[in-house]
């Protein structure tokens, strides 16, 4: 973080302030273990902070420190709604834009506080007073780290702050094998064991809680891999009647995508998972090399992300999505056969 955001948020946190701490919606490992992690610092030097997440959460998340201190903006509206209305200052974490919270859109938008924005996605809105964004960064764990150090915090990471903090970058780097992961990275998950992060603990909590049906849902996203080799190019669909046959609980298809980026050859991986309940197929892009998967979901469906991870959607249905998926990637052909 700069000099000038570090003063600007030292000077802010100088004074008793009314915090709320906000991840995307449907957030991720990544999302809640900053504001779980953010929540923690700055309960420890005093503020009053909440954090509001816009929706539910997976279940494999759910053992982080301090996690029942969390407001779920859809189930508990009356109470997130005060909160926000007190707000005096609001961190917006592991998103850029409004728009990725959902519901709460329009209260943060006519919202005045001041906002702080932690973030590593690309192109980033201009709501903040304080933007600290870097799309270098393996996660928004590790700028939460990295704030927190810039305040001269270092010695208030606690073990529940580091298992948080450390669960987030675990998570957003694919266990430390994205592009992202520098050695910087991997100095500070080092600190954030000797800090108390138990890591095979966390490792165990986030992955080995599977149940029977999810990995039964597994199956049937493998089996219905289609890959297109001149395309270099695999995509997964799962239908709602497929999810609600194997017991869908949220969380159930994270991860799902990058199996297609297992085989050899592969450098662009696709899920199509359909949400009736919202009338939208839900669709999360991955990629290895050049490809750049943010500039192909923001252009053609209504999403973003990084370059090698991104999410968007489709309104119309699972059929036609795959017609219109498939009919564009001619266009990508060279950039697809690097
Ligand atoms: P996932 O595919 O795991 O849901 O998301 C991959 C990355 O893309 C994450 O960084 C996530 O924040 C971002 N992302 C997912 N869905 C959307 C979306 O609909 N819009 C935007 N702008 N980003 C998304
Ligand atoms: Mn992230």
């Amino acid at each position: 973080m700069n000099f000038e955001n570090t003063e600007t948020v030292k000077s802010i946190l100088s004074q008793p302030q009314q915090i709320v701490i906000i991840p995307h919606k449907n957030p991720d490992g990544d999302a809640m273990g900053s504001c779980l992690g953010l929540y923690g610092f700055l309960k420890g030097i005093g503020q009053k902070a909440n954090v509001i997440a816009p929706n539910d959460y997976p279940k494999f998340l759910k053992w982080l420190p301090e996690n029942d201190c969390v407001v779920n903006f859809e189930k508990e509206n009356r109470e997130a709604l005060e909160l926000l209305e007190e707000a005096t200052v609001i961190f917006t974490l592991d998103f850029n834009d409004f728009s990725r919270t959902g519901q709460m859109e329009p209260i943060l938008e006519a919202k005045e506080a001041d906002f702080i924005m932690i973030d590593h996605h690309q192109q980033p809105n201009d709501y903040a007073r304080v933007t600290y964004s870097d799309v270098s960064m393996s996660s928004t764990c590790e700028m939460v780290y990295n704030f927190i150090v810039a305040l001269g915090g270092n010695d208030k990471i606690t073990k529940e702050i580091a298992t948080c903090l450390y669960t987030g970058i675990m998570t957003d780097t694919g266990s430390f094998k994205f592009r992202s992961t520098s050695s910087t990275t991997h100095r500070v998950v080092a600190d954030l064991i000797d800090r108390g992060a138990e890591n095979m603990k966390i490792h165990q909590q986030v992955y080995d809680t599977n149940s029977p049906s999810r990995l039964h849902l597994l199956g049937v996203a493998l089996s219905n891999m289609t890959i297109l080799s001149d395309y270099r190019t695999a995509y997964i669909t799962l239908s709602q009647e497929e999810l609600d046959k194997h017991n869908f609980k949220k969380g159930d298809t994270e991860g799902f995508v990058n199996y297609g980026l297992t085989l050899e050859g592969v450098n662009f991986a696709v899920i199509f998972i359909e949400n009736k309940d919202e009338g939208i197929i839900k669709i999360s892009f991955r990629s290895v090399g050049d490809f750049s998967v943010n500039e192909f979901a923001r252009k053609h469906f209504n999403g973003g992300g990084h370059d090698n991870a991104a999410g968007g959607r489709s309104e119309q249905s699972m059929e036609q999505t795959l017609e219109h998926f498939i009919s564009i990637l001619e266009t990508y052909k060279n950039v697809l056969n690097p």
